[in-house]
């Protein structure tokens, strides 16, 4: 067997790209032509580097067409700029990196966040020694404007707005939250990587949305992922600074040291021109009417996607979508992560959301344009799972996991703590050879998650990726 042959061997263990039946991490157009572009684009800039736009000015043009695309999508004014990231996570963490640099007089910088905000934020805060204080939001899952206005102080440097969360997929009140950061001399990012090229396109169709784009006063910066719903291969994300002062402090030179002078704009320094090439081309193949087509064939989707819940006594939305993000929760009479396995079981990956601030556990579905073309078969699907799941019974932990669960701090624990508790919990087993083998079934793993802390949640699946990611020999050892 050559590499190739190999790597489709492999490959075809992984959930499908393709088809429309992925409901999260994966984003699709449906147009196989597309994507033939697409991957074509990323093949041909493999080895190319957009770490030098004088070395590689094609590259360079195409990330300038592709800020200016975006700057006509999200209303901005003509003295935008903007530069284009590996992911939404890298945008924020510049927005973030960026809005510290900004306030060098600021010795412990904190930034607003709603509870919702994704947890980039959080990573950000991490690596960038940003506070964030995260503001709970309000009974519709939308952040609390006079409540994040009312924390904001000296300290803080940036406020935040998404368009949509992820959790819950609708939009905070992005007006009012730059107002109160404006009137504060703050800059306010609005985090739309998942929403910030479909919305606009919704509002075309005449679907209800509300403002969130540089049309709004005060928004400093915006972030939108182009491998999300510009249906781009993964690798790209677009940061919009609404002039460039407001960028200036993201950029980073050194040439304190005898090789090229070094000059960035994003975290990565040699960065792949394969990504933005393929983002290029299946933007300029899709075109803006394409995108409004597109937006038609997920919204016409999500729709049917929320009847059929509806129409199951079981579930229940747990608040009508903004976007393409639909999030349903359970009553008593079935366990949303059995729901979650049975749909995986034929073929729909949905992703399960753990309890969170009161709110009981639920099931996420990022729609894509192609899943307009199984809804039949996906409201057989949900039918099909909750049933399942109700005959299958809840997911019983048992009591003595929880409380041996409860009682450990996560921080106090060893290795071989971890060993222990990971086996038991049903996240690692060893397989015959030894080797670590994955879960099939995620609902008793999920459930036990489900009630244990935040710190132990973190700990335990740090812990699992760590025990996943050691060298093996492989061909390519
Ligand atoms: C996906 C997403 C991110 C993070 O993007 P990555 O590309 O996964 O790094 C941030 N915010 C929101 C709202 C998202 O949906």
């Amino acid at each position: 067997m050559n590499a190739l042959e190999r790597l489709h061997l492999l490959q075809a263990g992984d959930l499908p790209v393709h088809g429309g039946r992925t409901l999260a991490y994966v984003y699709d157009g449906g147009d196989a032509e597309v994507d033939r572009v697409g991957r074509e684009a990323v093949a041909a800039y493999a080895g190319s580097n957009a770490l030098d736009p004088t070395a590689f000015p094609s590259l360079l043009t195409m990330e300038n067409e592709l800020i200016g695309f975006a700057a006509r999508l999200l209303d901005a004014p003509d003295t935008v700029v903007g530069t284009v990231t590996s992911g939404g996570t890298e945008s924020i963490l510049l927005a973030v990196q960026g809005a510290r640099d900004s306030r060098p007089d600021i010795e412990r910088p904190t930034m607003v966040i709603p509870s919702t905000a994704h947890a980039a934020f959080h990573k950000a805060a991490h690596y960038f020694g940003v506070r964030a204080v995260a503001v709970p939001v309000g009974p519709d899952f939308r952040a609390d404007p006079a409540a994040m206005a009312a924390v904001i102080d000296d300290s803080t440097v940036l406020v935040v707005a998404s368009a949509p969360s992820y959790a819950h997929g609708v939009i905070d009140p992005v007006s009012e939250i730059a107002a109160a950061a404006s009137a504060a001399g703050v800059r306010c990012h609005v985090d739309a990587c998942i929403g910030g090229w479909v919305l606009p396109y919704a509002a075309r169709l005449g679907r209800p949305v509300r403002k969130w784009t540089f049309a709004v006063e005060g928004v400093t910066s915006i972030s939108v992922d182009t491998h999300k719903y510009a249906y781009a291969p993964k690798g790209t994300s677009l940061l919009l600074h609404r002039d460039a002062a407001l960028r200036r402090p993201q950029f980073f030179a050194s040439a304190a040291w005898p090789g090229y002078t070094m000059l960035n704009q994003t975290t990565q320094s040699t960065r792949s021109g394969g990504p933005i090439a393929g983002t290029w081309a299946v933007v300029t193949t899709i075109g803006d009417g394409g995108y409004l087509r597109l937006a038609g064939e997920v919204f016409e989707a999500v729709d049917r996607i929320v009847d059929a819940i509806a129409a199951e006594p079981g579930l229940r939305l747990v608040v009508a979508p903004d976007s393409t993000l639909v999030t349903f929760a359970t009553d008593d009479s079935c366990d949303p992560f059995t729901v979650t396995d049975e749909l995986v079981s034929r073929g729909w990956y949905v992703q399960p959301q753990l309890a969170f601030e009161g709110q009981p556990a639920s099931v996420h579905l990022s729609v894509s344009a192609a899943t307009r073309a199984h809804l039949d078969d996906f409201t057989v699907a949900l039918r099909e799972s909750v049933t399942a799941a109700r005959e299958a019974g809840p997911v019983v932990v048992d009591d003595d996991v929880v409380a041996f669960i409860a009682a450990l701090d996560p921080a106090a624990l060893s290795d071989a703590a971890f060993d222990g508790l990971l086996a038991a919990s049903g996240l690692v087993g060893a397989s015959a050879d030894g080797s670590l083998e994955l879960p099939s079934r995620m609902a008793p793993v999920n459930a036990m998650l489900d009630l244990a802390s935040t710190a132990m949640r973190e700990a335990l699946l740090v812990a699992f990726l760590d025990r996943l990611s050691r060298p093996s020999t492989g061909p390519a050892a």
